[in-house]
């Protein structure tokens, strides 16, 4: 059974090199009068923008203001994704467009880090073709940002960083989360399940999860900062625990932090279908905490497709949770990822798909073209449909997706709904905005005192992309 391996890294030298930094940028900042700024974007999934989080906190400790435009900036730092190919040619084009805002600032270091930069082809094409790039850091390697970055100011040589943790969990990292209402919990990193067409196993190692303590202990923090919705993070949230010293399942903890006092809603992602328990559900069903939504990627509705993807349930499994779930929680809602035109995917096989979508009416899809990832199994296959049929597939997806979608929020009309106040509308100057528990956005009439507050709201009338209402003061419908 594998040990917990928490902290291998000196939290002590940690923070020295924070405090390094500082002092640096108080000796250099101080002659001119400014604060040194920061321009971070992080890209990509939850996960990564959690990353962002830690990454910024850093950033604080270290003296610098977040800015908001690269030009400005004396530290430019994409934290990027490696999903699909067109997330890699977007930050290439912004890494490319610095070259000019560092020729007029060569006292600007340029970082990169996240999913992208953790490959090695990536990081030879950086150290060949992007000479301007200072320093670059690996998912594993967050916790080196401080001391890398504090070598480099120092004039150091460009530093490069992608070793791999074995199974290591960093705690006690800072942390900066944008706004005050709505939070990102990690409960696990990496990813065992290795789908044919995923980058993420390759670039974010292998399966390890948090102590549940510290997990609950966050929990505790955020609920007692005043925040009112916490999403649990994860690849695959349903192996949670597996290979703790002291196993525990994803139910369990969602048990105990349902359990913490107070005024909270709790949702998570991603749940693989084929980890997805008839117990999660139940749990879900048993505390009000807990979010009636479940965002379960089905990626195809073909059963060949499935198999060749290697998700390990079939359209009958995946289906079968769906109905068990709509049995239990009758107001329950999903979302899901959809691939289009895997490799070897026939029109028969996309008629699959839709018909899938039909039956289980998604309240909303993300859906994806296939896109062709360096180190994968499905690299290797034959992908013989033309990019033209990619696409008409992919136009009827959303067309489907769209009448379903627009219907659902039709049927919200006249509904009486709970919505967490996040801030001011689009709709109105008088308008708030915020989310239903299944994440419909909705914008409402309310006084601004509310935001921060969870609000009954009825429903008057549906955009494609929200519903629209007003506060009202009797309790709400399921
Ligand atoms: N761990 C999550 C998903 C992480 S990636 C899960 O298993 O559901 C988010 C989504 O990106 C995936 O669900 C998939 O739909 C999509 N995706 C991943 N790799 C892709 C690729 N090579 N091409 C197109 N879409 C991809
Ligand atoms: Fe990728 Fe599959 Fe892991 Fe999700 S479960 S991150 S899709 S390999």
């Amino acid at each position: 059974m594998e040990t917990s391996r928490k902290n291998t890294v000196d939290l002590e030298e940690f923070y020295a090199y924070i405090e390094h930094v500082r002092s640096y940028n108080d000796a250099v900042f101080e002659a001119t009068a400014k604060t040194p700024k920061a321009y971070a974007r992080h890209y990509g999934c939850q996960q990564n923008v959690s990353d962002g989080e830690k990454i910024n906190g850093m950033l604080l400790h270290m003296g610098y203001v977040l800015c908001e435009s690269p030009e400005d900036a004396d530290l430019v730092l994409y934290n990027t994704c490696a999903v699909r190919e067109n997330a890699e040619d977007r930050i290439f084009g912004n890494v490319g467009a610095l070259k000019h805002a560092k020729s007029q600032n060569p006292r600007m270091v340029v970082c990169l880090c996240g999913c992208m930069v953790q490959q090695e082809h990536i990081v030879e094409k950086i150290k060949k073709s992007y000479p301007y790039v200072d320093l670059l850091f690996g998912t594993h390697a967050v916790k080196s940002f401080p001391k890398m970055l504090y070598s480099r100011l120092n004039g150091e040589s460009r530093q490069f960083d992608i070793t791999e943790l074995k199974g290591e969990i960093i705690e006690g990292l800072p942390v900066f989360r944008d706004g005050a209402v709505k939070a990102f919990l990690p409960v696990m990193y990496g990813c065992d399940n290795f789908c044919t067409y995923c980058v993420v196993p390759l670039v974010r190692g292998r399966e390890r999860s948090r102590d549940p303590a510290d997990i609950l202990n966050e929990a505790k923090a955020l609920v007692d900062n005043g925040y009112k919705d916490i999403t649990l993070l994860g690849q695959n949230v349903n192996s949670y625990g597996k290979n703790l010293p002291e196993p525990i399942n994803f139910s369990s903890l969602l048990k105990k932090i349902a359990g913490i006092d107070g005024d909270f809603r709790i949702r998570f992602m991603t749940s693989h279908p084929k980890d997805c328990t008839r117990e999660l559900i139940d749990t879900i069903a048993a505390y009000d905490k807990i979010c009636k939504h479940i965002h379960l990627p089905v990626q195809s509705g073909s059963d060949r497709i499935l198999a060749a993807m290697n998700r390990r349930y079939t359209r009958a499994d995946y289906l079968a949770l769906i109905d068990y779930a709509k049995e239990k929680i009758p107001e329950i809602s999903f979302t899901s990822d959809i691939i289009v035109g895997f490799p070897g995917e026939t029109d028969e096989d996309f008629e699959d798909t839709l018909s899938l979508v039909c039956k289980v009416r998604y309240l909303s899809l993300f859906t994806f073209l296939y896109s062709k990832r360096v180190g994968t199994k499905a690299a290797e296959m034959d992908d013989n449909a033309t990019s033209e049929e990619k696409s008409r597939r992919f136009q009827k997806l959303l067309d489907l997706q769209q009448e379903i979608g627009s219907a659902k929020y039709a049927e919200l009309i006249g509904k009486n709904i709970r919505v967490l106040a996040e801030g001011t509308g689009k709709t109105g100057d008088e308008y708030l905005t915020g989310r239903s528990e299944a994440g419909v956005i909705v914008d409402f009439i309310g006084p601004k005192e509310k935001i921060g507050e969870f609000v009954n709201v009825s429903i008057t009338g549906a955009l494609n992309w929200a519903v629209l209402g007003e506060i009202n003061n009797e309790s709400r419908d399921k």
